[in-house]
């Protein structure tokens, strides 16, 4: 069923069922990878709470969390802005990282926290995003773990907003034309 978000239609395109599953897959991987150390998870705000959470849930090692976030939040769109971290209040120095993502787009982003991190000491850095657009599978950074491989359309929901709004869908929708 189409529902509509301020002045955009979007359509079922992931259901919460299919996400589930995924997710919990993707906690066994990294729970058998990390078998052993305490990963430190660092989820980015805002739209990677709700993977984050799910995900966690779904991890069966010891492990800590810590939610951080972009000092210049641009929204819904990529803009190519080179972004800091901010709310990192754990030393990360020589600790296993997993940086939760919730959708990667061109992959800029995440290219300038991996290389923030690595320049603070962390034993290792590997990224867990939930999609992945087709514009990011060019880009040297390659997650460990990917929910979703899409092409290019916008999505929104399971934590995704489209102008703050949409978050809190339980399923990922895809923009349709109105
Ligand atoms: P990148 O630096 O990889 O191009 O941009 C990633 C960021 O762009 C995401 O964290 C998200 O904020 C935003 N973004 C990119 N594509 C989408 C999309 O389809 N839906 C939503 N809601 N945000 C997106």
């Amino acid at each position: 069923m189409k529902i509509t978000v301020k002045d955009l239609s979007f359509a079922p395109f992931i259901p919460e069922s299919a996400i589930l599953e995924r997710v919990a897959q993707i906690g066994q991987q990294i729970s058998a990878d990390y078998a052993g150390r305490v990963p430190l998870f660092l989820p980015i705000l805002n739209g990677s709470f709700v993977f984050a959470a799910d995900l966690l849930r779904e991890v069966s090692l010891e492990c800590r969390v810590s939610f951080v976030k972009h000092a210049s939040y641009q929204g819904t769109t990529s803009t190519g802005q080179l972004k800091t971290l901010i709310g990192l209040n754990e030393s990360i120095f020589n600790q296993d990282i997993i940086v939760v993502e919730d959708i990667m787009d061109t992959g800029l982003t995440l290219s300038k926290v991996i290389e923030e991190l690595r320049s603070l000491g962390t034993r290792s850095v590997e990224i867990a995003t939930l999609i992945r657009k087709a514009p990011a599978r060019e880009h040297a950074v390659k997650p460990k773990y990917i929910g979703f491989d899409i092409d290019n359309e916008f999505v929104l929901g399971y934590g995704l907003d489209y102008e703050g709004l949409g978050r809190n869908l339980s399923a990922i929708y895809q923009q349709v034309p109105v």
